[in-house]
């Protein structure tokens, strides 16, 4: 299964994702984790990220692409992933779907991992990590409802979404997970 984790910093992405890569037995693609890994090895992508990162920003659309679209190419992927901060924009959205309709495929499915704002500054604030500095948390928080938020209306219109409660314990919220997952199956069926 092609299944895409949609949520805002903070929402508990990281514990999810590691559930149902357990689950579907597929990779894990994480942006972030890309990007993190291009920054401490300092390869020329990952030196024009970490200005973005540092500041809270997105990284441009053509860089994350093209190191998504390498990764979706290998062998591993083959048997499906799970996308984990990708597509985070409208032009990501648009271009994923195209990589994968030239090879006659598609997104099974996508979770969002819905949280309140007032409730992810809560968890934050109580988690206080090095990098969890309030100003730069705050911008992130605000380039997912300004760049990433407009994906689920786009994945809604293609009756891909499944908006998942993210509070709770993590044994609840993998309930839901897996409630979406079934649905996504069904619908898979169904094409
Ligand atoms: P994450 O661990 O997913 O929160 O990603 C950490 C940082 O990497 C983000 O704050 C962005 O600067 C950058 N990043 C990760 N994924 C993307 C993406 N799909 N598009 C643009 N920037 C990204």
């Amino acid at each position: 299964m092609r299944i895409i984790l949609i949520g805002p910093p903070g929402a508990g992405k990281g514990t999810q994702c590691q559930r149902l890569v357990e689950h579907l037995r597929v990779p894990h693609l994480s942006t972030g984790e890309m990007l993190r890994a291009a920054v401490r090895s300092a390869t020329p992508e990952g030196v024009q990220a970490s200005k973005y990162m540092e500041q809270g920003q997105l990284v441009p659309d053509e860089l994350i692409v093209g190191m998504v679209t390498k990764r979706l190419e290998a062998p591993d992927c083959r048997k499906g992933y799970l996308l984990d901060g990708f597509p985070r924009t409208l032009p990501q959205a648009a271009t994923l779907d195209e990589l994968l309709e030239r090879r006659a495929m598609s997104v099974d499915g996508v979770i969002e991992l819905a949280v309140p704002r007032d409730e992810l500054i809560r968890r934050m604030l109580a988690r206080k990590r090095a990098d969890d500095n309030p100003e730069i948390f705050s911008k992130r928080i605000a380039s997912f409802e300004i760049q990433t938020a407009p994906l689920l209306d786009y994945y809604g219109r293609q009756g891909k979404l499944a908006s998942i409660d993210g509070l709770g314990t993590a044994d609840e919220i993998f309930e839901r997970v897996q409630t979406a997952l079934r649905r996504f199956a069904r619908a898979a069926g169904r094409r």
